[in-house]
């Protein structure tokens, strides 16, 4: 028998039917002879809510108190997921993120997993129980519990599939897979049937929500196959693993968009050694996220250095600015929270010239102007103003026939 981790999302879990249609494919799967452990969120939108309910009693909720409050949500699912299954005469049992291990640095609201003790889970599958894990939630070095930033539960499905060496980690969610682009902005993308570790990772950077950021650096640094499908049809979804060196590859595999950042400039910094080290060292030491990072040629011994950072992290940013443009004698700095940025996605870039090219001449076909441009190997970003973004995402999906498909057929 193999062992299968098995997530279920907020939207899986909305309601007690919902409960009860995933309560009723544990014990089908377990039926069939595999292992099974279950990562849940928390129902429907109830994160939101405690969210909202702690900004109604508090300016400014303390880290610590945020994190006791919104791990309560997992542990309401998971404790009713786990009745359900027991209905069935299925053995089954909940762990909060503490109880199965989950082990985390101090930073609270997006701690990092630092060890998984996972022995209680272990002891578990090893009774025929049905192990169910709070998903987005561990305890401190420092004896504290802590949530793993939103959308956390995938990182703690993929971490437990990883250290329990399960034969896969499966993502449960209310769209079918991973597709070509947001079904929203593109009526006509496709559900993409497979993408490389690297692809799923360039894709939850540059702004996919299907699969956490953070789950995806460990399904690819552990190895771990994810298989993200729909809760509703039940349908085989997207894989992510490692590449298959016989399979060709799409040069583009997904156009994704982001316009939850904002852009910061600091204007007329001196050009010398040591200015960016400056103005990044204070940004990072204030745990400020930056993304996209552009310098101008520098005129007269003077530059522009620009880059982007989540909106959340825009007045936090906005102050550190205010110290490092007296340090370094810089004229002042401004900032844009109205940009977006879209990206292109596809392994096959790497061996194809004239991706960028195409790109760019796509977004000039619809008036579009670029403001920023990063690529990875496998990436090609431009920021531009957010009214753009959706217009440049249709163009883009069209002008590389995304609509169309790629070689290979389907996996299940
Ligand atoms: N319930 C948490 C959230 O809404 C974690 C998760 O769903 O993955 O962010
Ligand atoms: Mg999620």
């Amino acid at each position: 028998v193999g062992l299968l981790v098995q997530k279920y999302g907020g939207t899986s879990v909305a309601d007690a039917d919902r409960i009860k249609a995933v309560a009723e494919h544990i014990v089908r799967t377990r039926g069939q002879g595999d292992d099974v452990v279950v990562v849940v969120s928390a129902m429907g939108k109830s994160t939101d809510d405690l969210e909202r309910l702690a900004h109604d009693v508090s300016q400014a909720p303390a880290a610590r108190e945020m994190d006791m409050l919104l791990t309560a949500g997992e542990r309401i699912s998971m404790s009713l997921l786990c009745m359900a299954i027991l209905d069935h005469g299925q053995r089954a049992v909940s762990f909060t993120g503490s109880q199965a291990g989950i082990v985390t640095d101090t930073v609270h609201r997006k701690a990092k997993i630092v060890e998984v003790r996972a022995d209680r889970i272990r002891e578990a599958i090893a009774a025929g129980e049905v192990a169910i894990v709070a998903g987005f939630q561990g305890v401190s070095t420092a004896r504290d519990i802590t949530t793993l930033g939103r959308g956390g539960s995938d990182t703690t499905a993929v971490a437990l599939a990883a250290v329990l060496g399960a034969e896969a980690c499966e993502i449960y969610t209310d769209v079918a897979g991973v597709y070509s682009a947001d079904p929203r902005v593109v009526p006509e993308a496709r559900r993409l049937p497979r993408l490389s570790f690297d692809e799923a990772l360039e894709m939850a950077a540059s702004g996919s929500e299907v699969l956490a950021l953070r789950s995806a650096e460990f399904a690819r640094n552990y190895g771990v196959p994810v298989h993200v499908r729909s809760s509703f049809s039940w349908e085989p979804g997207t894989w992510v693993r490692e590449e298959d060196p016989t399979m060709e590859q799409a040069i583009i595999s997904g156009v994704t968009h982001d316009t939850t950042e904002a852009k910061v400039t600091i204007e007329q910094v001196p050009d010398r050694p040591g200015i960016a080290a400056t103005v990044f060292r204070a940004l990072a030491d204030e745990d400020v996220n930056v993304d996209m990072i552009v310098q101008n040629v520098s005129t007269a011994g003077h530059t522009d250095i620009s880059f982007t950072v989540p909106n959340e992290e825009l007045a936090r940013t906005l102050s550190v600015m205010e110290k490092v443009v007296k340090e370094t004698d810089a004229s002042g700095f401004s900032n844009d929270p109205g940009i977006g940025r879209v990206s292109l996605v596809g392994a096959g870039m790497r061996t194809n010239p004239g991706v960028a090219a195409k790109m760019f001449e796509t977004l000039a076909g619809e008036k579009v102007n670029i403001e920023m441009i990063s690529t990875s190997s496998i990436r090609i970003s431009c920021v531009v103003q957010e009214p753009d973004v959706e217009r440049a995402v249709r163009a883009l999906h069209k002008a590389f026939e995304l609509e169309r498909g790629t070689a290979g057929g389907d996996e299940s």
